[in-house]
């Protein structure tokens, strides 16, 4: 498994991307910062994007990759997975002819360019030899992580979560080899992580506890570049090692 990180930032400024992880060049997780640095051709080769939460950060260039697809000429199909919820509020809100065309009827319902998929949480669908599994996250809106599996490894993306122990139970048992999990917010902001659904390094590692093996490899994303420095000395308070993504790295398992 190679994972791309286009973007790994909780708030958009030059050189923080949004979230974005794409896995084997084809399968895009959450779609905040994908077209402006994904080359064209690159953006071509997206098939499946699965959306953790309807939150713009992590959805707002589903747009513009299918306005690049329509404009290549070669017409093909994106699918879009998420939960029944998150899928119903980027077909009301983003996708609805006012903030853009609707693209999951352009050019006709049946070829459209993008194709919107609504599974099922903890029920595990297999594309293009990947085994995925959505678990529901603890955020302000409905939201989802997901288990990725094939040939023996995985790993976890948590998109965005505040404390979730009911899922981490939940996988308690598997061996990740790698786990990419949001921190937010320094241990100083705790009630405000609480409030907006976010993780601090304190709360995160109170619910590592829970598995029973420890993640081979743990990244950190969704840091707020504001609080960055602060973050990582909590991280080092905690005395786990583990890596602040930045964007632009390449992960692989
Ligand atoms: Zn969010
Ligand atoms: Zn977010």
């Amino acid at each position: 498994m190679k994972i791309k990180v286009l973007g790994a930032s909780g708030s958009d400024l030059p050189k923080h991307n949004l979230s974005s992880f794409l896995l084997d060049g084809t399968i895009l997780f959450d779609a905040g910062g994908v077209t402006s640095c994904l080359s064209f051709k690159a953006q071509q080769r997206i098939e499946h994007i699965f959306i953790t939460h309807a939150h713009l950060d992590h959805i707002r260039d589903i747009p513009f990759v299918a306005d690049n697809i329509i404009l290549s000429g070669k017409l093909k199909q994106i699918n879009i997975f998420s939960i029944r919820e998150v899928i119903e509020d980027i077909k009301s809100h983003l996708l609805n002819y006012k903030l853009w065309p609707d693209f999951t009827v352009i050019p006709n319902t049946q070829e459209s360019i993008l194709k919107l998929n609504i599974i099922e949480e903890e029920k595990t669908i297999a594309v293009n030899g990947y085994e995925i599994t959505a678990y529901r996250m603890n955020h302000t809106v409905p939201s989802v992580g997901y288990l990725v599996e094939a040939k023996g490894k995985r790993f976890f993306y948590t998109g965005d979560t505040s404390s979730a122990p009911d899922t981490w139970k939940k996988l308690a048992e598997k061996k990740l080899d790698a786990l990419i999990v949001e921190i937010s917010f320094p241990d100083s902001m705790k009630e405000i992580a609480l409030k907006t659904g976010h993780l601090t390094a304190q709360l995160f590692f109170e619910d590592l506890k829970l598995f029973n093996y420890f993640p081979k490899r743990i990244y950190i994303t969704h840091v707020k570049p504001f609080y960055k420095s602060q973050i990582k000395k909590d991280l080092k308070n905690v005395g786990q090692k583990v890596k602040i993504l930045n964007g632009g790295e390449v992960i692989r398992i």
